[in-house]
């Protein structure tokens, strides 16, 4: 039985979306039209184009456009140029997308910055063809790969980048299906995602092989009006815990870390949450990462936009800025700030979840 904390999944149908735009080449695949008839049976719009170009039809008034955008999945097919996979350090070795947008509307989302456009949230149909590009990358990594510590994950692929794919689970199905393509691939390979959703109900019976590695993205309920149409908090500890039964390596997320008033007792609140959700699971394989928050003018630009009179401090007091390899700026905790930080959480980390492993401090 669903605690009170946990979604039921006979009655919580997760995200719904106003309406599903495919593309012609998109229903040209096996998994695009699967997707199609999921909303069709759903009783969700199902426009099916008769081009690939999307028409998004958006409402003039720009609030009433985000609104409708969130609300619209385009099911269309990832070009080449999308399935040559990029880096994807400290995380894994290599991102792999199976869409790409989110429909949650957390202030801080650092896909603001990363994706153009619209907020719309794009699937991809022609999964086998971006499965089918997966093993030329094998050993290829400079993170898990070449790493001694996390050379025991193997070849890792992080699913996350670009979306939330357990938010589109329901729907589309594309994070079952690279769950059961990792398991079968003979080699020592890792798919990995995080996510701020709970509904793992159809992840739990796949014979997954051990070769995925599910982490929670929390932060402390007092920041929960940052993360707007987003599962709640314990909830997605107690997905956590259903997955770790279920024998999946497992993860925290915790991200991004916010030096707002009072964090010290919010964060140390939540890593003991994620103690007692996690008690008493045997051979549990738990990971660590830890996230601070940061953001680039463009991303605080089009942020301030989506949700102006955020209560998320985004101005210039405790930061610096830091110059990414690219040359581009972004703007970072100061030194000390990041010092009290990290030296708080593996503190209370160490004292409460000694049996973590923490992969990274950034
Ligand atoms: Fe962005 Fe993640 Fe929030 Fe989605 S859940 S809006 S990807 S931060």
């Amino acid at each position: 039985m669903a605690t009170a904390a946990e979604p039921d999944p006979s009655t919580d149908p997760g995200w719904q979306p106003a309406r599903i735009l495919v593309t012609r080449a998109a229903m040209g695949f096996a998994h695009g039209r699967r997707i199609a008839e999921t909303a069709a049976a759903r009783g969700i719009e199902v426009v099916e184009l008769s081009g690939d170009r999307l028409i998004l039809n958006l409402p003039e008034d720009p609030r009433r456009a985000y609104v409708a955008a969130k609300r619209t999945l385009a099911v269309v097919v990832a070009p080449p140029s999308k399935r040559r996979l990029q880096p994807i350090a400290p995380s894994a070795d290599w991102r792999m997308d199976l869409a790409e947008g989110c429909p949650a509307h957390c202030s801080y989302c650092y896909l603001a910055g990363s994706l153009k456009g619209p907020p719309i949230t794009r699937a991809y149909a022609n999964l086998e063809e971006i499965f089918d590009a997966l093993p030329g990358y094998l050993g290829a990594g400079t993170i898990t790969s070449r790493s001694r510590d996390r050379e025991h994950e193997g070849t890792t692929f992080e699913a996350s980048c670009y979306t939330d794919p357990l938010a589109l689970e329901p729907i589309t199905g594309s994070l079952s299906a690279a769950i059961r393509y990792f398991s079968a691939w003979e080699a020592p390979v890792q798919l990995r995602f995080t996510s701020k959703f709970a509904d793992v109900a159809p992840l739990l019976s796949i014979a997954h092989g051990g070769r995925t590695r599910m982490r929670a993205s929390v932060n402390p309920g007092a920041f929960a009006r940052f993360e707007g149409g987003t599962a709640p908090v314990a909830a997605r500890l107690a997905a956590l815990r259903r997955m770790a039964l279920a024998g999946y390596p497992v993860g925290l997320t915790i991200a991004p870390i916010i030096a707002a008033a009072g964090w010290q007792a919010a964060y140390g609140g939540l890593i003991e949450d994620a103690a007692a959700a996690l008690a008493e699971i045997s051979a549990l394989d738990l990971s660590i990462e830890l996230i601070t928050h940061r953001f680039t003018p463009g991303s605080k630009a089009v942020l301030e936009s989506w949700y102006p009179g955020s209560a998320l401090d985004m101005s210039e007091v405790n930061r610096t800025t830091k110059r990414t390899k690219f040359g581009s700026e972004k703007q970072v905790y100061d030194a000390a700030t990041m010092r009290a930080l990290r030296d708080f959480f593996e503190a209370r980390i160490a004292a409460e979840l000694p049996a973590a492993r923490i992969l990274y401090w950034t």
